[in-house]
């Protein structure tokens, strides 16, 4: 089976075939233009491939909600010409017959760890990227959550550590999750790149007392099976014990269940940094099950 996926970020594109096992068989990639010409490009490169759905994990806020007007929309983005645009027009024009899934980038990396990855046969999962910003997606009772919108998981406030004067990075909530704990706000708080940083600098500490204080209130709100961290800054694997201990931290020993500590409740995606476009071939996937 012949799947198309396209990872849609704010910075790049990415649009690949796989196949309904999370293989990705062929990609490419181009940067994030006017969302006519970038959504042209997806089109122009699944002409003639043969394929039977195709899947999009889009950045966001988007309306993922089918009986909504603006189904298929990027909604509130600040990035030039993409605010209210329709994303899934074209593609809908170019392929009628074909079934498409849209979502958001992090819930469709959800989905693929569910499918293909580390989550796989589980019917609760919550997927975090922490990387240029934070996102993050859920897979509750069996289904991708979305509600009134979608989870905006990286805009929760957080407490401040008393020892961090920076002032957080977020245009909105200033010290919320990715306002205090996403690539740029770690850069600008130390004066140095995340990449950089050395292992033993009190960074990561911090970075570990927000991302931990973060998921605590996660397994308080949605109670997830499995929490997977993705994303640039999560390839400092040394951080995945010490968000645990956090987490175990700020949870004060309130919620008693034995996978809080076990080594696999917190983990990198199985699918690695292809999260993203298997994910979105979940999302192709997903659709061709519906139709
Ligand atoms: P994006 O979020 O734009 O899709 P990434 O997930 O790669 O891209 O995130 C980019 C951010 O992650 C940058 O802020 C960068 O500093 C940070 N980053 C990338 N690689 C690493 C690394 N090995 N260690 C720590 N931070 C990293
Ligand atoms: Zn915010």
């Amino acid at each position: 089976m012949r799947l198309g996926a396209i990872e849609g970020g704010g910075t790049k594109f990415i649009a690949g075939i796989g196949d309904e096992n999370g293989t990705i068989i062929e990609r490419v990639s181009f940067p994030t233009t006017t969302p006519k010409e970038t959504m042209q490009k997806c089109v122009d490169y699944f002409k003639d491939k043969n394929i039977e759905a195709i899947g999009f994990g889009c950045f966001g806020p988007i309306d993922p909600d089918k009986s909504s007007q603006t189904y298929g929309y990027v909604t509130t983005t600040p990035k030039p010409g993409w605010a209210n645009y329709n994303v899934i027009g074209d593609l809908k024009k170019a392929f009628p017959q074909i079934p498409i899934g849209f979502d958001t980038d992090v819930n469709g990396a959800c989905l693929g760890e569910v499918y293909f990855g580390s989550a796989k046969g589980l019917d609760s999962a919550v997927y975090f990227t922490i990387g240029t910003g934070i996102g993050g997606g859920a897979y509750v009772e069996g289904q991708l959550l979305h509600g009134l919108l979608h989870p905006e998981m990286g805009h929760m406030k957080l407490i401040v550590r008393k020892d961090d004067h920076y002032k957080g990075k977020c245009p909105y909530h200033a010290t919320c999750f990715e306002g205090l704990a996403a690539g740029p706000a770690i850069e600008e708080r130390w004066g140095i790149s995340a990449k950089e940083l050395d292992i033993n600098h009190p960074a990561w500490d911090l970075e570990a007392y927000y991302i931990g204080q973060a998921l605590a209130n996660v397994v308080l709100i949605l109670s997830p099976k499995k929490i997977i961290l993705g994303g640039g800054v999560m390839h400092q694997s040394h951080l995945f014990p010490m968000i645990q201990k956090y987490m175990n931290q700020f949870l004060e020993g309130y919620i008693q269940k034995k996978e809080l500590t076990d080594s696999d409740y917190i983990v990198w995606p199985k699918l690695g940094d292809n999260a993203g476009l298997c994910g979105s071939l979940a999302l192709a996937k997903q659709a061709l099950e519906d139709k």
